[in-house]
């Protein structure tokens, strides 16, 4: 793994030393503002990716604990404080949170960077930073959620308008690809609309998620609104999606669990929003800025060793620029610092865990044997840890997994395009995906620009490298087809965290 040995200590710091005191001990729920053990006694160990090693333990939460914080939140809801408080003092607790990640931003990028194994120097910019940011740009939010004033098509004396309420109790269910920035994430919209929260964060990265209910604490939001409770997907998530007393799910992670949450919200009708995976294309055509494309491809395969929904890992190039692209791909791929999370020049970290590893190796594997041209990478990476080499693919046919399926690590698949079907060929190409989150267009040509955004079916288009998932919380963001339903970020993403009421007043 071009020299990085995973031996090597990471350097002691403050940030570190503070990571090992709060992993000293089993972590524990946070529910109605104090700090307790599952109700089973239960508690189940994670661990560190760059090396395998089991780094501290949590409160395995179930049904019981789901059950209490649920309450909690509906209190919270209900009573109390929260309902109470002027818009303005919902978002001026927002802001103080965001302050208070900042102020020990160091602490959370060492403890997401060792739990969750993405590169120190990405998790402090780009999890951490992108934390804080949600939560102020939501904070904005709170005194700007409107209804409309209406008119009737009733005859008659009648003021009409409509109002926006918060929808009440949300469960919160995220993975474990950017443990923090979703766990903000959904807290900071459902607190902007005035909702409580129970969060349940991914089994295999709880640590930033209990950080974070530190805090929480800390800034004096008052108990039962935000709630965090570990656990499995089987035991804790399932027991919030069942819930009769969540009113929403939002829910970002697999199609297929998103799936069964669907299933479930629909007996008490609750209200979800999905965000799910993708397989997102990345088209360069021969006008555009053909070096920075690929060099911002290559990396957007790199970011979080591929384990991101967003990643354009189906890079569609002009026949005439495609064996260009592919070995500048391949050249990019080969030099990356693949090693432990950690250490301050690492630019790929492992694979979350050895199941997730397993998996994208026999991606690989079955693309080989489908007769796709391993460029370069395509194997696992000796020694403790779970390290993969970036690969690329190419001679790739849309019909093959690899082609069609969310590999969900550092893989790409690359495939020419030609002139001969006008638009049409390429526009078939990027939209024969069954998911549909985010779409990369490369082009000086404007009018290719316009008619490729509005035929890809996908939830955001990216004109030469603007925009997207990092360019901040103003965007809307979620998928098309089976990449999910609704939207974060926007008016869009606080507004799906409230009903609509309509009311008419005759005079
Ligand atoms: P996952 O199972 O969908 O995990 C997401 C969250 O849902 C976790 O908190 C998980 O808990 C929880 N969960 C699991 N089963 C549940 C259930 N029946 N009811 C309620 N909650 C449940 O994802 P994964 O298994 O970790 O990853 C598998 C694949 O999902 C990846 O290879 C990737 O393709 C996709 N994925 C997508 C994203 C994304 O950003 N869109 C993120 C992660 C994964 P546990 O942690 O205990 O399982
Ligand atoms: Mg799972």
């Amino acid at each position: 793994m071009t020299g990085a040995t995973v031996s090597e200590a990471p350097a002691p710091s403050d940030a570190a030393t503070k990571s090992q005191r709060l992993l000293a001990r089993p972590l524990r729920l946070f529910i109605d503002g104090e700090w307790v053990a599952a109700a089973s006694g239960e508690t189940f160990d994670f661990s560190d990716p760059s090396t395998g090693r089991v780094i501290g333990s949590a409160a395995a939460g179930g049904v019981h604990d789901i059950d209490r914080a649920v309450k909690a939140a509906r209190r919270a809801f209900e009573e109390g404080p929260w309902p109470a408080l002027a818009p303005a003092d919902r978002g001026r607790l927002m802001m103080r949170l965001a302050d208070a990640i900042d102020a020990c931003g160091d602490e959370l990028a060492y403890l997401e960077s060792w739990n969750g194994g993405n590169p120190l120097r990405s998790t402090r910019a780009v999890d951490v930073g992108g934390a804080a940011e949600r939560l102020r740009y939501n904070a904005g939010w709170v005194n700007k959620i409107f209804g409309d004033t209406l008119l009737s098509s009733a005859r008659g004396s009648t003021f009409s308008c409509s109002i926006r309420e918060p929808i009440g109790v949300v469960g919160a269910i995220t993975p474990w690809n950017a443990p923090l920035f979703m766990a903000t994430g959904k807290i900071a919209l459902a607190v902007a609309a005035g909702c409580t929260v129970v969060l349940k964060p991914a089994e295999l990265t709880p640590a930033t998620a209990v950080r974070l209910g530190e805090l929480v604490g800390q800034v004096g939001f008052p108990p039962g609104v935000i709630n965090i409770v570990t656990g499995f997907g089987s035991g804790a998530g399932a027991a919030l999606a069942e819930h009769p007393g969540i009113d929403k799910i939002a829910f970002t992670g697999s199609t297929a669990v998103g799936r069964s949450i669907m299933t479930q919200a629909a007996k008490s009708m609750k209200r979800v929003t999905l965000e799910l995976g993708g397989k997102s294309p990345v088209i360069i055509f021969p006008d555009g800025d053909v070096e920075t494309a690929v060099r911002s491809a290559a990396l957007g395969v790199i970011f979080k060793s591929g384990q991101f929904c967003a990643a354009g890992t189906r890079i569609f190039a002009h026949r005439r620029i495609f064996e260009r692209v592919l070995e500048q791909t391949a050249r990019i791929f080969t030099a990356v610092k693949v090693g432990p999370a950690l250490r301050p020049d690492t630019e790929m970290g492992p694979i979350i865990s050895r199941k997730q590893l397993d998996r994208a190796m026999s991606y690989i594997e079955a693309g080989r044997a489908d007769g796709a041209e391993v460029v370069c990478g395509g194997k696992r990476i000796p020694g403790e840890g779970y390290f993969a080499q970036p690969t690329v693919l190419a001679h790739v046919r849309p019909d093959m997994p690899v082609m069609r399926e969310e590999i969900f690590g550092p893989v790409v698949c690359l495939a020419p395009f030609d002139d001969a079907g006008g638009l049409d060929e390429i526009i078939a190409l990027a939209n024969d995906s069954d998911y549909g989150l985010v779409a990369r267009v490369w082009t000086r040509d404007l009018g290719i620009a316009h008619r490729l955004i509005r035929r890809i079916k996908a939830g955001s288009v990216s004109v030469n490298g603007a925009g997207g998932p990092g360019a901040g919380e103003g965007l809307p963001f979620g998928g098309f087809k089976l990449s999910g339903i609704g939207r974060e970020g926007g008016h869009e993403g606080v507004e799906s965290y409230t009903e609509i009421k309509s009311v008419a007043i005759g005079y």
